[in-house]
This record gives C-alpha cells, sequence and structure tokens, in this order.
C-alpha cells in the first residue's frame, strides 16, 4: 500500500525559502507553492504582532484554499528600543527601505545608549483545520556598533549572536541556521509534523 502523504502548503511567495524549506520536511509530507493551489494575490499582512501576521497567512490560506498551510514572521526586537522594530523590521526606514537604510535607523536610535540587548524572534503558525498552532524561535545577541559582513541579508551585519566572535552576516549559512530564529521554529515545527506520521 502506497503511504499516505499530506499536502501542506507554506504560504511564502519567495522562492529561495520554499526550496529551503521544503528539503527538511519530514517523510510523509509534500509542499504546495503558493501558485501551484492558485493563490497568486498578496495576502495581507496587516496584524501589529508576529503571531497575528503569521495566523492572518495562514489562516487565508486554509479558509480560502482548503489545504492545511503554515506561514512564518518575523523580527527584530532590540531591548533598549522597547521591542522596536519587532514585526515592522521589513520598513523601519519607511516602506519599501532597504535593508541598508533600515540598519541606519537601527544605529541612529541607538546611538548614546549602553543596553544593546536584542533578539531575532520568528513564529510559524499552522493552520491546521479549524484550529491554529503557534512555534517560535528566538535567538539572543548584541547589535553591533558598525555594520559587519556580507552574507546573509536584512539586519544580519549589526547582529552579533550571543557567545559568537562572528555576527550573522560573517557567517555560513548553516552555521547561521544551525543557532538562527528560523531554524529553531522550523526545526520545532518539523518536530510536531514528524510526530504526527508516528
Ligand atoms: P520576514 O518575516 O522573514 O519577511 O522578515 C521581516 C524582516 O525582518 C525582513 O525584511 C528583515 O528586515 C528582518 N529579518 C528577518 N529575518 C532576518 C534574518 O535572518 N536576518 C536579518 N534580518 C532578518
Amino acid at each position: 500500500m502506497q503511504p499516505i502523504v499530506k499536502e501542506l502548503v507554506f504560504a511564502t511567495h519567495n522562492p529561495n525559502k520554499l526550496a529551503e524549506v521544503n528539503s527538511m520536511l519530514p517523510p510523509g509530507f509534500s509542499l504546495c507553492s503558493l501558485e501551484s493551489i492558485g493563490c497568486t494575490e498578496a495576502i495581507p499582512e496587516t496584524a501589529t504582532t508576529l503571531e497575528g501576521n503569521a495566523r492572518l497567512k495562514a489562516r487565508y490560506v486554509r479558509d480560502r484554499y482548503g489545504i492545511d498551510c503554515f506561514a512564518d514572521d518575523t523580527g527584530l526586537e532590540v531591548e533598549a528600543l522597547g521591542g522596536a522594530p519587532g514585526v515592522y523590521s521589513a520598513r523601519y526606514a519607511g516602506e519599501g527601505a532597504r535593508a541598508a537604510d533600515n540598519i541606519d535607523r537601527l544605529l541612529r536610535e541607538l546611538q548614546g545608549k549602553e543596553n544593546r540587548k536584542a533578539r531575532f524572534r520568528t513564529v510559524i503558525a499552522l493552520a491546521q483545520g479549524d484550529q491554529c498552532l503557534f512555534f517560535e524561535g528566538i535567538v539572543d545577541g548584541q547589535i553591533l556598533k558598525q555594520p559587519r559582513g556580507s552574507e546573509g541579508f536584512g539586519y544580519d551585519p549589526v547582529f552579533l549572536p550571543d557567545g559568537n566572535a562572528l555576527s550573522f552576516a560573517e557567517m555560513p549559512l548553516p552555521d547561521k541556521n544551525s543557532i538562527g530564529h528560523r531554524g529553531k521554529a522550523f526545526r520545532a515545527l518539523y518536530a510536531y509534523l514528524k510526530e504526527l506520521q508516528d
């Protein structure tokens, strides 16, 4: 008898994220892209928390297309800035801001501040039938005074993870994934999915 393969949608229009996540799914699951189910529209991300946005995206697909779906949302939370930029990380320096502009604003806001503690937090929402489950990944660190390194994206050049000498933008991607927020959140999701199969 053929094993039952469960279809899941990952609510992202980013093909790189989709390929990365697909390669790590436990056996018994197959991942569909938004395009392959006919969802080509932009999904609203209007919530004021990471949990809210992840949930909005996952439920949007589950409720309209009838396939179980997960979605992620990530933010950089800086202690001395009361958790900002948080859910607004992508547009900290304004709508459509480049990563370099966001970093400039962050370094300006932290000028003269001793406390440079920060964390990246990823939240994944899994919409399964009527329920929604959450998985979280956090990495703690410090905001550097100057950008360092050219790997990665976003705020990577100014984030120094605790216990490391290299910024996220100075380390190879596998190293970042093994200690990083997104890797942790996805490993938690996979552990749950794997349990469903056992
Ligand atoms: P998203 O939810 O993955 O689209 O992330 C939202 C924003 O957070 C991005 O546009 C980046 O500015 C920032 N961000 C998310 N993940 C990372 C990361 O791993 N390194 C640096 N910046 C990130």
